[in-house]
């Protein structure tokens, strides 16, 4: 979040402006899983950064190389903790819905899906399941059927809004927000 701010010339500029994201920075390690972490920049992260090499090809912007870690880091995880075990997941589906959730590119789902082999309901399936590891604005208990058996298991809040949450409390707390 801190970094969204130092892109513009704001309170988090200059040399006063970095000593201080480096405080937060510091806090914020402390405090928040490296999985939260990263998912936070996933979101919060310049996705470009000004590139001044000159070059004839150059478009003047680069890729962040710490946003474009946090996404193959997420993407990642998600495979391991959003999908179910037992299936093959193909990770470039993935990184596909992170980069249309983070990067605000219009990246169509279905055709990524369709190169990959993956059938529609699959696609649609799959990406429901991983916005809602990182998305789902409360934690779901269990749902048990008369006979006992769970139809649908406890899910977790989503990581990016514990994260956000629990970042939100370390800003305050070290008085860079109100
Ligand atoms: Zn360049």
């Amino acid at each position: 979040m801190a970094d969204k701010r130092r892109g513009d010339p704001g309170p988090l500029a200059g040399l006063d402006g970095a000593a201080e994201i480096g405080m937060a920075e510091t806090m914020l390690k402390a405090r928040l899983t490296p999985l939260q972490l990263m998912v936070l920049a996933c979101r919060y992260a310049p996705s470009k950064l000004r590139c001044e090499c000159r070059a004839d090809c150059c478009s003047g912007w680069r890729t962040n190389p710490t946003w474009r870690t946090a996404i193959a880091d997420v993407a990642g995880e998600a495979v391991y903790h959003a999908l179910p075990a037992r299936e093959h997941v193909d990770q470039r589906y993935v990184a596909a819905v992170l980069l249309r959730e983070y990067g605000a590119q219009k990246i169509a789902l279905t055709d990524v899906g369709a190169s990959l082999g993956m059938p529609l309901g699959t696609c649609t399936n799959r990406k429901r399941k991983i916005l809602g590891w990182l998305l789902r604005p409360k934690a779901l208990p269990e749902v048990k059927r008369e006979d006992g058996t769970i139809s649908q298991p406890a899910q977790a809040q989503g990581i990016e809004v514990s994260a956000f949450a629990l970042a939100e409390e370390v800003l305050r707390g070290g008085g860079f927000i109100e």
